[in-house]
C-alpha cells in the first residue's frame, strides 16, 4: 500500500492511498476515488502464469501471437540496440529457408494465428523471405493479421506494393530529433522522405501505420516528438507512439544512451505528466493505453496477479519461432544460445527457462507502477535489469503523474511507502588532474 501525496490546482495538499496488488485507489477514509470502482475480489480473474528458470513456462502449438524472426541483422547500428548482444547466437538463415519453415509449419502449427508478425533485424532487408512468406501465409491464414516493424530507410515503391496488397500493418521505428542516436534519418533523403510519406498517405486509413520512438536522456519530450513528425509528414493525423523509454540490453547501453542523469529523469517525467494536461498524449497510443489500462484496473479491481509481463513473451500463446522453426525467448534474440528453447516441431517439450516473472523481482513485487510497466524485460538480470527497471520507474512515474493530472486535476508530488529499488551499477566521473 502506498499513499500518493498530492496537490490539486489551488496547491492544496490531497493524499490518496494506492495498493498496486489490489489495484484499489481510495481517498485515506477508504472511500473509493473512482466512480464504479470494484474490489479485487469481486470478480474472477485468470492468473498470469510466473515463469523462472525454476518454474519454466511452455508455449502452445495454437498461439494467438506467431513472431517469425527473419534474421537479426539490420542497415543500422542504434546505440542502444536490444539485439545487439543476440546477433552472435543467431541461427543464420537462408531465403530458400522460407520454403522449409512453410513446410513445417504444416507439421506443428494447430489453428490460426490472430496475428502474426515479420521481425528483423531490419525485415526489409530479407525481403526475399518475406516474398515467399507472406503470400503463403496470406493464402493459408486469411484473417490474420500481418505486422511489421522497420526502421523506414528500405522502402521502394515495389516494397510499397507489396505492403498494401498484403495489408500489413507498419510500424517505423524512428527516433524523430533523437535518430542521430540510431544512424542516418531517412527523412534526410527526399528519395527516402517521399516513399515514407507514400506509405504514411497509403496506410493511414484504417490505422494501419505508426511512427514509433525509444525516449532516450536527450529525446524524452512526447508532445515534441510527435509535433517533429507532424512538421515532417505535413500532417496533423500522424500518429505517433512510443516503443517505450530506452533499456539496456549490453554494455554500451549502459555506458551511455541507458544511463540518465537525475536532471534527465525529472525532465522526462515532466514532460510525460505534463502532456496528459494539455492532451497531446492521448493522441500517443502508447501513452493514452497505459493511462487507460490503469484507470480500467482501477475501476476493475484487476489484481496483480492476473499481470503478465509487458511485453507477452510469458505467455504460452506468444511463440517466437526463426525460419529454422527454432522457438526463441522472443524475437530480439538468437537461437545458438540460451534463448534457442528447442524445436517448434517439439513444442511439447518447449521450456521457457530463461526469464523470470516480475512476481519473483522483490522491486517488482514493491513497486507502485507495477501495473504501468508490467516488469520491464524478462530476461534480463543485475545491472541490465536494474537500470532498465529505474528507467521503466522514472517514465512510469510520469504516467502515473500524468494520469492523475488528467482524471482527478491532482498533480503527484511524492509516493511514500516501502518502495523497493534494486542497486544500480554507481557511475564513477573521472576527473583528470593536471
Ligand atoms: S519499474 Fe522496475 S520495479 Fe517497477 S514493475 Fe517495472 S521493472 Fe518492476
Ligand atoms: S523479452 Fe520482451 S522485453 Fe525483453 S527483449 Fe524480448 S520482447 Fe523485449
Amino acid at each position: 500500500m502506498f499513499t500518493l501525496h498530492c496537490s490539486d490546482a489551488d496547491g492544496k495538499s490531497v493524499s490518496l492511498r494506492y495498493a498496486p496488488h489490489e489495484s484499489a485507489l481510495t481517498n485515506m477514509d477508504g472511500t473509493p476515488v473512482l466512480k464504479g470502482q470494484a474490489s479485487a475480489s469481486s470478480r474472477i480473474w485468470e492468473d498470469a502464469e510466473r515463469i523462472s528458470p525454476q518454474h519454466p513456462g511452455r508455449k502452445l502449438a495454437n498461439p494467438e501471437v506467431l513472431k517469425i524472426q527473419l534474421g537479426l541483422g539490420c542497415n543500422y547500428t542504434c546505440s542502444y540496440c536490444n539485439q545487439s548482444s543476440q546477433v552472435d547466437s543467431m541461427a543464420m538463415t537462408k531465403t530458400s529457408d522460407a520454403h522449409d519453415f512453410l513446410r513445417d509449419l504444416d507439421t506443428w502449427l494447430k489453428g490460426t494465428p490472430t496475428r502474426i508478425e515479420f521481425w528483423g533485424g531490419e525485415p526489409l532487408l530479407y525481403i526475399r523471405k518475406l516474398e515467399i512468406l507472406v503470400p503463403e501465409l496470406d493464402k493459408r491464414f486469411p484473417d490474420a493479421e500481418f505486422c511489421m516493424v522497420t526502421n523506414g530507410s528500405l522502402l521502394t515503391p515495389e516494397i510499397l506494393d507489396f505492403i498494401a496488397r498484403y495489408d500489413i500493418c507498419i510500424t517505423v521505428s524512428h527516433d524523430g530529433p533523437g535518430q542521430y542516436r540510431r544512424g542516418e534519418d531517412p527523412f534526410d533523403d527526399p528519395r527516402r522522405a517521399a516513399l515514407l510519406k507514400a506509405l504514411w498517405n497509403e496506410r493511414k486509413t484504417g490505422e494501419r501505420m505508426q511512427f514509433s520512438s525509444v525516449l532516450t536522456p536527450d529525446n524524452s519530450d512526447p508532445a515534441l516528438l510527435r509535433r517533429w513528425f507532424v512538421d515532417k509528414l505535413g500532417d496533423e493525423s500522424v500518429v505517433t507512439s512510443l516503443e517505450g523509454v530506452v533499456a539496456t540490453h549490453d554494455d554500451k547501453a549502459l555506458a551511455g544512451p541507458g544511463v540518465w542523469t537525475e536532471e534527465q529523469y525529472r525532465s522526462l517525467k515532466e514532460s510525460v505528466a505534463s502532456s496528459f494536461e494539455t492532451g497531446e498524449a492521448l493522441r500517443i497510443p502508447a501513452l493514452r493505453e497505459k493511462a487507460k489500462s490503469f484507470l480500467q484496473s482501477i475501476v476493475k479491481g484487476t489484481p496483480s496477479s492476473s499481470t503478465g509481463q509487458k511485453c507477452g513473451m510469458d505467455r504460452s500463446d506468444h511463440v517466437a519461432v526463426d525460419l529454422h522453426s527454432n522457438v526463441l525467448t522472443c524475437h530480439n534474440t538468437g537461437a545458438n544460445a540460451q534463448h534457442g528453447l528447442g524445436s517448434a516441431l517439439k513444442m511439447e517439450d518447449i521450456r521457457l527457462d530463461t526469464s523470470t516473472h516480475w512476481a519473483f523481482r522483490e522491486c517488482c513485487s514493491h513497486c507502485p507502477v507495477l501495473q504501468l510497466c508490467g516488469g520491464s524485460c524478462m530476461y534480463l538480470e543485475g545491472d541490465q535489469f536494474a537500470q532498465s527497471c529505474e528507467n521503466e520507474y522514472q517514465f512510469g512515474l510520469g504516467v502515473l503523474d500524468g494520469t492523475l493530472r488528467r482524471a482527478l486535476g491532482l498533480k503527484l508530488d511524492r509516493i511514500e511507502g516501502d518502495v523497493r529499488r534494486p542497486a544500480r551499477r554507481k557511475v564513477i566521473s573521472i576527473v583528470a588532474h593536471a
